[in-house]
């Protein structure tokens, strides 16, 4: 019976042991937590949205991978097959009004439950508190244990050690140095679905620290999404920037800051409210005018101030252009730590065709520590199940 070691028991790698055991290997688990999934766990506090019910062609285009590997992966296991999936395992599904998919009742414990006890009647074994530090001679996996260092052997292995965001709850990205010593080419770390920083100014922050920004609609790198955002210490923060992410990030490493442009009031075309500001007194004040004609005040007439330095446009043309396109200066990322997933990884030129290494025959890697990157929306889980699932065939 082949030994399959799967490191990381987040979803990647449950989904491997699954898929592995399966095809009739011998499966164990290791974790470097006391208990296995916590950031699934954490997914599901506020909802966990584990895919999304949008066309095909349009879900695969979410996806930032250099070739057709993963893209294949999500092909095999994706939306349809998550669902029957957690079917069989006694949680029902349910799409949400954005398309999106989330288990009935929302939480990911009801899920891991049932998964967790599968996978052990299935004669899988889990092995919590074993931080995997490296290989040993001969190639044994080396973990520090409570009880001290174990060594184990095994025919493959399959590395799912997720990202490097909320280290606390088990994925830190110290294995991206123990892969690089072995030659494993590794992409820098960085937020992906994250907040951004503003130099906002004093009086900005005084007044309106926390303050939420109520349905606006939010352009970068010609991508726009409706939504709200909050204004924090460090920037912005919500989940209707995460989608930009990428391209502001990019934008970010090109020329070192980057421009959101915010319409902060989508629902109304430019020409009415040029219109609108013009019908205004000009001997009114900015922030009446703003309030009479356009009905922006509070965070959103704050906004203008802040991004004009107290000296909005008083030509209504100009005043209505700027209120749809209101150009927010980003000075970069909020810390990784915080952010919801990590780009950058493990390369995709250091695995070959089954997502082995090419430097360390016989061990793979799936999930969130390989270099592919998407939105929030259920994409990333999406992807860290297909890879499991998708990895189990070759080991
Ligand atoms: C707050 C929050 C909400 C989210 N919500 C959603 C959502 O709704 N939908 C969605 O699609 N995605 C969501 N995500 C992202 C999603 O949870 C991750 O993309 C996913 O968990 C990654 O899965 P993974 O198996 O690759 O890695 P992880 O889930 O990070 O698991 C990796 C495991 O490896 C273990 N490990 C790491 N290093 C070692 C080591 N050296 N030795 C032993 N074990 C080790 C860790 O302890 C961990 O258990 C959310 C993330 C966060 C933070």
């Amino acid at each position: 019976m082949k030994r399959v070691a799967i490191i990381g028991a987040g979803p990647a790698g449950l989904m491997a042991a699954e898929a592995a055991l399966e095809r009739g290997a011998r499966v164990a688990i290791y974790d470097a937590m006391p208990s296995p999934a916590r950031k699934f766990l954490m997914a599901g506090k506020s909802g966990l949205n584990i895919t999304h019910s949008e066309d095909e062609g349009v879900f695969r285009s979410r996806y930032t991978a250099p070739d057709g590997r993963l893209a294949a992966m999500v092909e095999a296991f994706g939306p349809a097959e998550i669902a029957a999936w957690m079917k069989g395992l006694g949680i029902e599904t349910y799409v949400g009004s954005s398309g999106r998919v989330f288990p009935v009742g929302m939480k990911a414990s009801p899920l891991l439950r049932a998964w967790l006890a599968r996978l052990g009647e299935g004669g899988a074994t889990l092995h919590t508190r074993h931080r995997w530090t490296g290989w040993g001679e001969r190639g044994a996996l080396v973990f520090d244990t409570p009880e001290g260092e174990t060594r184990v052997e095994a025919d493959a292995t399959i590395l799912a050690l997720g990202g490097a965001s909320w280290p606390r709850l088990g994925s830190d990205g110290a294995w991206a140095d123990i892969l690089a010593a072995r030659g494993v080419e590794i992409e820098p770390f960085a937020p992906s679905n994250c907040g951004f920083t503003v130099d906002w100014s004093a009086r900005m922050l005084a007044a309106q620290e926390g303050a939420p920004v109520k349905g606006v609609a939010l352009s970068a790198g010609g991508r726009t999404q409706r939504g709200d955002f909050v204004i924090t210490q460090a920037g912005i923060e919500s989940g209707a920037v995460y989608p930009l992410s990428a391209a502001l990030r990019q934008e970010l490493a090109g020329r070192g800051a980057a421009t959101l442009l915010v319409d902060l009031l989508p629902d109304t075309e430019e020409g009415t409210l040029a219109a609108r500001l013009g019908g205004v007194n000009p001997k009114e004040s900015a922030s009446n005018r703003l309030r009479k004609a356009a009905k922006l005040d509070g965070v959103k007439a704050a906004l203008v101030n802040e991004v004009t330095r107290g000296a909005p446009p008083r030509e209504p043309g100009a005043l209505a252009r700027l209120i749809k396109a209101l150009p927010l200066t980003l000075t970069g990322t909020a810390p990784i730590d915080t952010a919801i997933s990590t780009a950058g990884g493990v390369a995709w030129e250091a695995l070959d065709e089954r997502l082995m290494l090419k430097a360390i025959p016989g061990t793979y890697c799936v999930g969130e520590m390989v270099a592919w990157d998407a939105p929030t929306g259920g994409y990333l889980l999406t992807a860290c199940l297909a890879m499991g699932r998708g990895v189990a065939r070759f080991v």
